[in-house]
């Protein structure tokens, strides 16, 4: 007695439809119907774009895609490189406007940090009105 094609029998987390497949082909969780659909779905929602900031293109997968839908969020215009070196940026700075002159002046991290270990309240005034302010 011989087996030929031993299969295993089980049903689909999809549409729970009983199924048999082949294990050496690997666990499969979802019947062939089921597991094509998917695959198309991950195909189509998996989308190139391209980066607003450098032109570089760049893909989404459907959990990322996903992700960003469900949590209302617009997908991002830009690749991960540039997200990653946008996001140092905003930590690197904090853009202050002089309550003097209206100026936009720029206080880094590591001063904010400064002025809170010493309890003080971060600059009003741009470097220069301060500046003009001592003498
Ligand atoms: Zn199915
Ligand atoms: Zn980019
Ligand atoms: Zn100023």
């Amino acid at each position: 007695m011989k087996n030929k094609s031993k299969t295993v029998k089980t049903t689909c987390t999809k549409c729970h439809k009983p199924f048999s497949y082949d294990p050496n082909t690997g666990e499969h969780l979802l019947c062939s119907e089921c597991e094509k659909a998917a695959e198309d779905m991950k195909f189509k929602e998996e989308h190139t774009y391209i980066c607003k900031s450098c032109g570089k293109k760049f893909t989404m997968e459907k959990g990322e895609v996903q992700f960003f839908l469900e949590n209302n969020l617009s997908l991002p215009k830009n690749c991960p490189d540039c997200r990653a070196a946008n996001k140092l940026a905003a930590q690197i700075k904090k853009r202050q406007t002089c309550k003097n002159c209206g100026k936009e002046f720029i206080i880094t991290v590591g001063e904010s940090q400064w002025y809170r270990q010493m309890e003080l309240e971060l600059p009003v005034r741009c470097p220069e009105c301060r500046s003009k302010r001592k003498k």
